[in-house]
């Protein structure tokens, strides 16, 4: 089965290696192979440190807040909540609080990822078949393809869809009205996402880095939930080095656990184990990878600091332009090594300082101008 690009995913999504491919043009009534469905409170198929309401949900405090009015007012109304659309870089939350407003308002989730979505049929199939107040999550959706786009406008705002049965000068369109549900649509590309498409959303919400407080009260959770014993120190200590990032959080927490499994007769995961365990995983006292540096580390060497291209650079360091992007950038922004300026990408010099490389200056008059 396949899993998410993300390399760290933790979930995977039924079928996304099917399409429908129906030469009548066609789409079948049944359940779409493209997308899964969840009950509410459906653990099977949850990881089990996935939150399941808005209170354990960590952080995002805003967010969290509005959603839960928001929320409220809808189900006291009875309607279906607003669509919504969640921004943020990769293993904020974004999928866990579609599951969660799911949970919250008792419905329904039926999900999927924009690149499974091939033909317009793949779509009309699953909104053809969700129900009424019910939760429809797009991961991904910057990548969906226009005439697909175009059809969900209308799927949004009349709750119904055109339908083009035959072809030539016997084709006719049927319109399918559609109950009225929530689309759920999350980017961690805010930018890519044209604007007819982000205009439709009623409730936007961006999801943040988190701080360490949070990150150790997500940890502290999680420990709890796969029975392993941490201390308050070290609990802080891999939080400070998770990226501002639960998923990375959950990850770390589990390779620790297996390192204090072997290390120590008692099993708790110390700071000693915290440390140890992150030297071997090549994850420095700020969270960064060696990727990370291997990316600041390559600017600086082969292209004087930049600026330098997405592209070339994504060649010189063997990642993909997507990872780059969407996982090592922000964070190295955010972290103050790394600037996007319209000519390309530059480091700063805190990221020699970094790398242990002498900082001498600009060479040349590169417009540093941010771009994002
Ligand atoms: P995204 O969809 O933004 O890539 P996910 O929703 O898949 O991120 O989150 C990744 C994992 O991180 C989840 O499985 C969950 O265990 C954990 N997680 C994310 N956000 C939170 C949070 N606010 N509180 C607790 N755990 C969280």
């Amino acid at each position: 089965m396949p899993r998410r690009k993300t390399a760290d995913s933790d979930y995977s999504i039924a079928g996304l290696e099917t399409t429908m491919d129906d030469p009548s043009g066609d789409f079948s009534p049944e359940d779409s192979p493209v997308s899964v469905t969840f009950q509410a409170s459906d653990e099977k198929n949850e990881n089990i440190l996935r939150p399941q309401y808005l209170e354990d949900f960590q952080g995002q405090r805003q967010l969290k807040e509005n959603l839960a009015v928001f929320i409220r007012a809808a189900r006291e109304r009875g309607e279906a909540l607003d669509h919504t659309f969640l921004i943020g870089p990769p293993g904020l939350g974004k999928t866990t609080l579609a599951s969660i407003i799911a949970n919250e308002m008792h419905s329904e989730m039926r999900m999927t990822s924009a690149p499974a979505l091939e033909k317009p049929k793949d779509l009309a199939g699953i909104l053809t078949n969700v129900t009424e107040n019910s939760i429809f999550f797009i991961d991904e959706i910057h990548r969906l393809r226009p005439a697909l786009e175009e059809m969900l406008y209308i799927a949004m705002e009349d709750f119904e869809i055109d339908w083009v049965i035959g072809q030539g000068p016997s084709a006719r369109t049927m319109r399918i009205p559609l109950p009225k549900f929530t689309l759920i649509g999350a980017t961690t590309k805010a930018g890519a996402v044209s604007t007819p498409l982000s205009e439709r959303f009623g409730i936007t919400g961006h999801l943040e880095y988190y701080d360490d407080e949070e990150l150790k009260s997500i940890i502290l959770r999680s420990a709890g939930i796969l029975k392993c014993s941490i201390t308050d120190e070290a609990a802080s200590l891999l939080a400070h080095c998770s990226r501002g990032t639960p998923r990375i959080a959950n990850r770390l927490l589990k390779r620790l656990r297996d390192f204090a499994h072997v290390m120590r007769a008692d099993g708790v995961i110390g700071t000693e184990v915290v440390q140890f365990g992150l030297d071997r995983l090549g994850i420095d006292q700020n969270g960064l990878e060696k990727q990370d540096r291997a990316i600041l580390r390559t600017i600086i060497d082969f292209y004087q600091g930049g600026p330098v291209g997405a592209e070339t650079l994504s060649i010189s360091v063997g990642e993909a332009v997507e990872t780059l992007e969407d996982f090592y950038e922000p964070y190295l922004i955010q972290q103050g090594y790394l600037m996007r300026t319209p000519r390309g990408r530059m480091v700063t010099p805190k990221a020699y300082e970094l790398v242990g490389a002498e900082y001498k200056g600009r060479a040349d008059n590169a417009d540093q101008g941010l771009l994002f």
